[in-house]
């Protein structure tokens, strides 16, 4: 094993998955002796990992990219790496745009990284690694490498696990087959494929080895895994019940699920598993049947109304989140409408509210035209995300006087802010602020309370005493205060007073 001693700047955009592939990546690269810095241009190496889903993802990959170009002038010595989905998407367009870019490789050839590192100090020639269906068409522009089993990236989590670890994802699918019109993923990340459970179980014991205490299992729709063993099939209720018996883990949860596939036996593992949390994300982006048909999302409003209830019904104080594209191709006012209410109705604890933007070599770009003028599409956003905020204050504001459990993710980011003005200049606010603290109920909401370093990756019982649509305030309870162990209940079931 060669070892460096370079530094390494790795900057992650999107989602989740680009989340856990960035900290495997780092993971693998401090194995081998790299030293992450926070100074993008004084690295020796800088990974953007970037996110194709909207067009405004790319573009901020541009300007970051573009930010290299001067440092790279003056340490041609720079290695200029650009990995994921957009990495997958367009390499020539990657090389076209910005020439001073060293290597490109798509997200389900990061195992290649550090050896793609290597190849371009020594040889100076852009790479670029790409999966199997796309490594087919190689590079016009650069020279492409045998593409690897990233399962190998997965695995080599221990060397790579930083030394305290509270929260961590988990994946146990990649790619997607779902094909809705709108969507880019399953031509970056490929075909659905799933991870064998005994290999995820693996990967979760060790992370609850080394002081985890809540796993994400990660999918494009984690509910329709599924994988043959001794001619049974095992799918993510089995799956969250292996991961439930794991001692040391003390919260499971699992993202993102897809509408059309979420069966019975999924809601009453989260109802009897006493790790899983109450806490559903299922995406159901239009609340029109009509633009659901055009977006080749294969369920209706009404079964999606459907799970709502029995979600509601099976566990109880589940909270239910969604995610909504308005502007999509051909939405009529009406159509809109239809998503503003089911809004209404849903009361979601939360939202993600996004204007349609088209992605090349999607069917929508292809056949559909882009034909909502983009300030309709800007006021159809802000009226849902202001109807959602409504809603979400209503709901947090239930919380007041109650006690919830909650992991310590660690200081708030305006506490960390505080202390470091503090530091520098002595301030007042910051004094104040210095020791709050920032976790989550099981439920995911999210919490700010005093507390001390002692308390990160603890679960504390906070009493709540205000809220905003974003957040619950608090104080920690007598009890916890006393360090007393609390017990593991949904957020809603738990009331103090009368
Ligand atoms: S289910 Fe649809 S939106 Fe989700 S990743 Fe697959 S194609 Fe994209």
């Amino acid at each position: 094993m060669i070892v460096s001693t370079r530094t390494v700047y790795l900057e992650t955009m999107g989602c989740q998955m680009n989340m856990l592939d960035s900290e495997l990546v780092l993971g693998r690269l401090r194995q081998l002796g790299y030293r992450p810095v926070d100074d993008m241009a004084g690295a020796d190496v800088v990974l953007i990992n970037t996110c194709s889903v909207r067009d405004h993802a790319e573009q901020k990959a541009y300007s970051r990219l573009g930010a290299l170009k001067k440092p790279k002038a003056a340490r041609p010595e720079m290695v200029i790496g650009v990995i994921g989905c957009m990495a997958e998407r367009d390499p020539d367009g990657i090389f076209e745009k910005t020439p001073h870019v060293d290597l490109v490789c798509g997200p389900g050839e990061l195992s290649r990284i550090p050896a793609m590192i290597e190849e371009v100090l020594e040889t100076r020639q852009k790479l670029v690694a790409l999966s199997e269906n796309k490594s087919r068409r190689n590079s016009l522009l650069a020279r492409a490498v045998d593409h690897d089993s990233v399962e190998a990236l997965d695995l080599s989590r221990e060397a790579g696990l930083p030394e305290q670890v509270t929260q961590a994802y988990v994946r146990i699918q990649r790619g997607c087959d779902k094909f809705c019109t709108f969507c880019i993923v399953p031509y970056t990340r490929g075909a659905e494929r799933c991870r064998p459970p005994q290999v995820i179980v693996d990967e979760a014991r060790l992370l609850a080895e080394h002081g985890c205490k809540e796993v994400t299992l990660l999918g494009q729709t984690v509910n329709s895994y599924a994988f043959p063993e001794n001619g049974r099939r095992v799918g993510l209720a089995d799956l969250l019940e292996r991961v439930n018996a794991i001692e040391g883990l003390e919260r499971i949860r699992f993202v993102t699920s897809y509408p059309g596939d979420f069966t019975d036996d999924i809601l009453q593992a989260m109802r009897d598993l006493p790790k899983v949390c109450e806490y559903l994300h299922i995406p159901v982006q239009s609340g029109s049947d009509a633009v659901l048909k055009r977006m080749n999302r294969r369920y209706t409003v009404g079964r999606y109304e459907e799970l709502l209830a029995r979600a509601r019904e099976t566990v109880p104080g589940i909270a239910l989140a969604s995610d909504f594209i308005v502007g999509f191709c051909g939405e009529t006012e009406s159509e809109f409408q239809a998503s503003f209410e089911l809004v209404e109705r849903a009361r979601f604890k939360n939202l993600f509210c996004f204007k349609y933007s088209p992605r090349p070599t999607t069917v929508a770009d292809r056949r559909l035209p882009d034909d909502v003028p983009d300030t309709v599409k800007r006021a159809r956003n802000l009226a849902i995300l202001q109807l959602q905020e409504r809603i979400s204050l209503a709901d947090n504001q239930s919380f007041i006087g109650r006690d919830v459990d909650v992991l310590v993710e660690g200081f708030s980011k305006a506490a960390v802010k505080a202390q470091e003005a503090e530091q520098f200049r002595g301030s007042e606010v910051g004094w104040r602020r210095a020791d709050q603290l920032v976790g989550r109920t099981r439920g995911d909401r999210i919490v700010v309370f005093s507390g001390s370093q002692a308390d990160i990756g603890q679960v504390r019982c906070v009493r709540i005493q205000s809220a905003t649509a974003l957040t619950l305030f608090g104080e920690l309870t007598p009890a916890a205060v006393a360090n007393t162990v609390t017990p593991r209940t949904a957020d809603v079931r738990r009331t103090t007073g009368p």
